[in-house]
């Protein structure tokens, strides 16, 4: 009783987002040091769904300049209000359905969580009237089939990746995961080193994994991109 339904707009001030991001900062960077990587290699993605466009401005202000969505159409109402921010980058890291697989081409930057060739081809048809004719995409793995519905299984693999490649609007980059939930972040481990083996096997550079409980593991084991909400933003809002 008297707990406030929503955290207070003050979280979005700029002081705040800046002094989670210092400490996630010392921590993404020591990570990266246990683990004989550079701090450079390691791509902070501000995870904004749920949160107003004031919580992307003041992390902008505070220097990130990738930020992570779920929705498209919740995207899209907040690209339109943000208006111009230069060096920003956006990338698409929920479930994508084939049919707002347009409208993902020309909203995001790029898009973590292809897990289908129909998708894929959608996609590539939208990209190709992109500024440049091309778009950066992850495949979403599945590597914990009871747990999560969206990304392919990692037998369906070799078939995916060949007919991403294919696709000439499309830039395969990477693949991404997202380990069910565990309270110790140890045991994410698992899943992280099975998917830098995956991306090895293919010869793919990007690892987006790891999340604001486990990041830091995921960076010991080759994260490029982690994806981080909570930790930078606070408790997600209800929309
Ligand atoms: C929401 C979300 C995140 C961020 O989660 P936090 O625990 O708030 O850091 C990362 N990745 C995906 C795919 C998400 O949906």
């Amino acid at each position: 009783m008297g707990a406030p339904e929503t955290t207070d707009r003050a979280g979005w001030r700029s002081e705040v987002i800046e002094q989670r991001l210092a400490e996630l900062e010392a921590r993404i960077a020591a990570a990266a040091h246990r683990s004989g990587r550079k701090r450079e290699d390691v791509t902070l993605v501000a995870v904004s769904k749920t949160f107003p466009i004031e919580a992307i401005r003041a992390a902008y202000e505070a220097g990130l300049r990738d930020f992570g969505e779920n929705y498209v159409q919740e995207f899209e109402r907040k690209r339109a209000e943000l208006g111009v921010l230069p060096g920003a980058r956006f990338h698409l890291i929920g479930h994508l359905q084939s049919n707002k697989a347009r409208r993902a081409a020309q909203l995001f930057d790029s898009i973590h969580t292809v897990d289908s060739a129909r998708l894929a081809r959608r996609l590539d048809e939208a990209a190709a009237v992109r500024p440049g004719g091309r778009l950066p995409v992850m495949i979403e793995v599945k590597l914990s089939p009871e747990e999560s519905k969206s990304g392919a299984a990692p037998e369906e693999l070799d078939a995916l990746i060949e007919q991403v490649r294919a696709c000439p609007h499309l830039e395969l980059t990477g693949l991404m995961t997202m380990p069910p939930f565990f309270e110790q972040a140890e045991a994410s481990r698992p899943y992280f080193r099975r998917l830098r083996e995956l991306a090895h096997r293919y010869g793919l550079a990007q690892l987006s994994m790891g999340m604001s409980h486990d990041f830091e593991v995921a960076i010991e084991e080759g994260a490029t991109h982690v994806r981080i909400g909570t930790a930078l933003f606070g408790p997600r809002q209800t929309m």
